[in-house]
């Protein structure tokens, strides 16, 4: 008997966390290292939301509330996320969780059995594939084409539908591609899952990127196409829209308020309730006219540096990268990069245990934090099934921009030392 449970010994991880140890290490070194891996807007707390936390802390809102969330911040999301998509929503439907990412492990748990088919976008938010892994449930990737700029259509998911079929992810503005789904295309894929999917399926639509939308576009919500909000968990949160990532408030609305009650029963299972200040602050946020122009203004700050970046990633021979329509990544493929720096070959000149850990995107990523502190994160960090063979870094431009421009610079410089990379290959300390 092994002391680790065979379902925990499956989960995966999270790298842009993972990675943390790494980066300390070479800053140890005096290297100063660019973070391109964080997935959290760079931008403070905006100060009406602050203010407001400050003052519930000192209104003693420090003690158990609601465990669905409290009702006038479940109020404020139904009103808001209804407005936004079309949609009448009720609060009993609304369930409010520690972050954006709970809710996508608690579907799993609450609508799948093992065996069931979770179909999730690849290159996507790692932990899509890696709880369907920890549940016993059956991953279906679905690879996004870089030619179709990192959407797809019903064309695409159609053949992934089985009977087994109980869980779809979609994810625009998606992490890390940075791609948005047309209406057009939304509308194919609702017209398949209609047509194909089991009955009882369910559509989760993660649209926690949903107000980081550049070139003037507008958020489009499936759950707004007819026939959908009634199979759609939308899920969102204030990590990404207000630069809250340590406020830890994210929510989801459910088809029914009988399975936002299962949800609910989750939550008192797992921590009972988040904090009542926060959750009122979140209030204070979706509700506040002083948000709106703090949103646009680091949408239009993400927006300039996805220029210059991908402009300066172009302009490096071996790489080229897509302008994406949202989120704040970019998601150069280096195929060109990986020949010149004969990633491809020395990859697979090592031993198998190491290689089966690797790729040549990783040892990219891996050289360019050691030997010249940029840290970004490859490919494998957004669902290993499939990776193999796809060449792609992702590169967070949620960081300042004379940063970001030294960063492009020493990735240009790096693309032309073969013999350095040849070097950090064969030491062999840092190679996934
Ligand atoms: N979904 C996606 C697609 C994300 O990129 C993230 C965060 N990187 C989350 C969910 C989770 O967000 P949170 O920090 O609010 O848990």
């Amino acid at each position: 008997m092994s002391l680790l449970s065979q379902r925990v010994q499956r989960i995966g991880t999270e790298n842009a966390f993972k990675i943390g140890p790494y980066i300390n290490e070479v800053a140890a070194t005096g290297l100063k290292v660019i973070r391109c891996n964080l997935g959290e807007p760079d931008f403070p707390l905006p100060a009406h939301i602050r203010d407001e936390v400050k003052r519930q802390l000192d209104a003693d809102m420090t003690h158990y509330v609601d465990p669905q969330g409290m009702l006038p911040l479940r109020e404020a999301i139904a009103a808001e996320m209804g407005a936004r998509r079309g949609l009448a929503i009720t609060p009993d439907r609304v369930v409010v969780f520690p972050g954006g990412k709970p809710p996508i492990g608690f579907s799993q748990e609450v609508y799948c059995d093992p065996g069931d088919e979770v179909i999730y976008p690849s290159p996507g938010f790692p932990i899509y594939e890696s709880f369907t892994n920890y549940l016993g449930l059956t991953p279906v990737p679905l690879h996004l084409d870089e030619r179709k700029g990192f959407a797809f259509t019903g064309d695409d998911l159609a053949p992934l539908i089985t009977p087994r079929t109980k869980l779809i992810i979609l994810n625009f503005p998606s992490n890390p591609t940075g791609g948005v789904a047309s209406r057009e295309q939304l509308e194919s894929i609702a017209s398949v899952i209609l047509a194909k999917a089991p009955a009882d399926a369910r559509i989760y639509a993660d649209e926690i990127y949903e107000n980081i939308l550049f070139d003037g576009s507008r958020h489009f919500s499936i759950a707004s196409l007819p026939g959908m909000a009634e199979r759609t968990i939308i899920a969102s949160g204030a990590s990404k829209s207000y630069s809250w990532t340590g406020g830890r408030i994210g929510w989801a609305v459910l088809p029914t308020a009988a399975e936002a009650a299962v949800f609910k029963t989750l939550n008192i299972n797992y921590f009972s309730c988040i904090a009542g200040y926060n959750q009122l602050g979140a209030k204070l946020a979706i509700e506040s006219p002083e948000s709106p122009p703090v949103i646009e203004r680091m949408v239009r700050a993400f927006q300039e540096r996805r220029d210059i970046v991908v402009n300066a990633l172009n302009s490096i021979d071996g790489i080229h990268c897509q302008l994406p329509k949202g989120a704040f990544y970019v998601f150069p493929n280096i195929a060109g990069l990986c020949d010149r720096l004969d990633a491809i070959g020395l990859c697979a000149r090592l031993p198998a245990d190491v290689r089966a850990k690797t790729s040549p995107a990783t040892l990219v990523q891996m050289f360019l934090l050691f030997r010249y502190g940029v840290a970004t994160l490859d490919r494998r960090a957004f669902g290993l099934i499939g990776a193999e063979g796809r060449h792609f870094l992702r590169i967070s431009v949620a960081t300042a921009l004379d940063d970001l421009k030294d960063g492009m610079e020493r990735i240009r410089t790096a693309a032309s030392d073969r013999a350095g990379f040849a070097a950090f290959v064969r030491e062999g300390r840092r190679l996934s």
